[in-house]
């Protein structure tokens, strides 16, 4: 299996899908569906979130361990230092090592409950990614990505203090960043731009949700703290009672970034899938990356 990181230090793009541990069997067939649907168009790699707990944790580490088993796909787990000690987390990135699994997305996460509340950290656990990132290359030979915010982390007071603190994620050993979703191009530049003029230099993957229902434009803000720009959000409101129109403009509004973000010399593409796979198929057959191969 190809390393993320080799790919990227030979300077090939990255092509990647992310998807969610299934809650039910009937998700799950789902999931799986979309997982073959994606499989030939051999991306770099795929990834699993992993959950704010309790047992779609367990799925995700079930799911991650077969697409390392029984697909020729190479995946990448997330892992997140919510409510859990140092040890469970050792317990779990042994889990992965046995799984075949060699890269880990290393996050914080988020306070259950409410994205935006306090962060409290497990007694006998980690505060922050950087901690994480560095448990994980002392576990083993792991490629090790993290997060990025091109809107700035919602907790960050500052970007002076956001740009640090990933600065120091990147020299605790982070191979690569993949960003949150965004919705304006130039926010992911700017990122770049700041990243750069402070010497960083670690690829940073870019984060799209092609939106295809207008119920996703509240949702996922909420989740993300994405700004959602108000002329899309007119658009696909006028056409909501015509859901082929809203796919239609949501897809064609990400085709349009990814251009963009390809003409921008981005090192990666990271599709949040939703584990459904017909918006991502038409975003990469519209670019023309159909049929095009990740050199291993
Ligand atoms: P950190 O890097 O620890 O940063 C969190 C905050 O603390 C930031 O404001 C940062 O500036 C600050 N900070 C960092 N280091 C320090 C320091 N040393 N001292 C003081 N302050 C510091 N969540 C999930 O639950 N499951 C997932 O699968 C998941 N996948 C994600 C995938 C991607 C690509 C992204 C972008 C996010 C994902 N998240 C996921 C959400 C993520 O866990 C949250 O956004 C979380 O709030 C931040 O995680 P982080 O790893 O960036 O944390």
């Amino acid at each position: 299996m190809p390393r993320i990181s080799d790919v990227l230090a030979a300077g090939v793009r990255s092509y990647s899908f992310e998807f969610f541990p299934a809650k039910t069997e009937k998700a799950e067939e789902r999931l799986w569906e979309s997982i073959r649907r994606l499989e030939p168009l051999h991306p770099t790699f795929v990834s699993v979130t992993y959950g704010a707990g309790g047992s779609s944790r367990e799925r995700t580490v079930e799911t991650t361990r077969r697409i390392a088993q029984e697909t020729t796909l190479t995946p990448v787990a997330h892992l997140t230092a919510v409510g859990h000690s140092e040890t469970e987390l050792r317990h779990i990135i042994g889990q992965y090592a046995d799984a075949g699994v060699r890269d880990i997305l290393a996050l914080r996460g988020d306070p259950p409950g409410d994205p935006m509340g306090e962060w409290r950290p497990h007694p006998e656990g980690l505060t922050h990614a950087e901690e994480l990132v560095r448990l994980v290359r002392s576990c083993g030979d792991f490629g090790v990505g993290v997060a990025a915010f091109p809107e700035r982390h919602p907790r960050s007071p500052d970007w002076d203090s956001e740009i640090s603190h990933f600065h120091r994620k990147c020299e605790a050993g982070a191979d690569y960043a993949v960003t949150q979703m965004f919705f304006d191009v130039e926010d992911y530049l700017r990122l770049r731009d700041r990243l750069y003029a402070q010497g960083c230099r670690v690829p940073v993957i870019a984060g799209i949700m092609p939106v295809t229902h207008v119920g996703q434009i509240e949702r996922m803000a909420q989740l993300s703290n994405a700004v959602f720009p108000p002329r899309l959000a007119e658009r696909l409101h006028a056409v909501e009672d015509d859901p082929a129109a809203v796919r239609e403009i949501g897809v064609e509004y990400a085709a349009r970034m990814c251009e963009r973000l390809l003409e921008e010399d981005v090192p990666g593409l990271h599709f949040i899938t939703l584990n459904n796979s017909t918006a991502t198929l038409e975003i990469y057959q519209g670019l023309g990356l159909v049929g095009t191969r990740v050199a291993a």
